[in-house]
């Protein structure tokens, strides 16, 4: 069976990058797809793990070649979604998680429409700036930049089947980890998983033909 894409979006700061973790954390069966990007590295970061930090002639490159599901240039930095990644780790029935900006949600959700897309938003203005604030990984000129797009990005929510607020991050989690397991129980996902339940069925079906007397 093919994995769900699921596409994690917020404005910068809402907290995807935190909630992604937690749910990969505590929750079986599911992987992260790791996109590509050219912002700096920040501390703590990984080279292959929260993103693949390449450069701007490296990112173009990698558009030539049609590695990208989507694309696009935000906050000044680009960020773009590796089609091999996504297609092999779906392939190989996960669900796959995926961390995207605002606008790339949107571009994604035009080409994949049946990817599962959950919104993030802050419990309010003043949480997300001073959460972002005490995050610390921007130059002040930066900042700015993602609190100017977050009045634009925040009104996004509804081009999104579901929406979560991170207030209490605990309770987010389970959220996500609800949603996450409800459209593994759509019909149309478990058709290979209940042709064994159908089959026994049929089999059984010969002794009942008959009309009772
Ligand atoms: P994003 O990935 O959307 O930019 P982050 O996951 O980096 O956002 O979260 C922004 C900041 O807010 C981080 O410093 C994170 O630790 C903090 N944070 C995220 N969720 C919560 C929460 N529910 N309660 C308190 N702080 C949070």
């Amino acid at each position: 069976m093919i994995g769900n894409l699921i596409i994690i979006s917020s404005p910068s700061g809402g907290g995807k990058g935190t909630l992604i973790r937690e749910v990969l954390r505590t929750t079986p069966d599911i992987t992260f797809s790791v996109s590509y990007t050219t912002r700096e590295m920040r501390a703590g970061e990984k080279d292959g793990r929260e993103y693949f930090f390449v450069d701007v002639e490296r990112f173009k490159d990698l558009i030539a070649a049609g590695e990208f599901l989507e694309y696009a240039e935000v906050h000044g930095n680009y960020y773009g979604t590796s089609r091999s990644q996504v297609n092999d780790l779906t392939s190989s029935g996960k669900d796959v998680l995926l961390e995207v900006d605002v606008q790339g949600a949107k571009n994604l959700l035009a080409s994949v429409p049946d990817a599962v897309s959950i919104f993030v938003l802050p419990p309010s203005f003043p949480t997300l700036e001073t959460r972002l604030r005490l995050r610390a990984t921007e130059s002040s000129g930066d900042l700015q930049v993602r609190l100017r797009n977050s009045f634009s990005e925040i009104l996004e929510y509804d081009k999104f089947r579901f929406a979560v607020v991170n207030d209490d991050l605990e309770t987010a989690v389970e959220e996500m980890r609800t949603i996450i397991r409800s459209e593994r129980h759509r019909t149309n996902r478990q058709n290979t998983a209940f042709k064994a339940i159908l089959d026994s069925f049929d089999a059984a079906k010969h002794r009942f033909e008959k009309e009772p007397n």
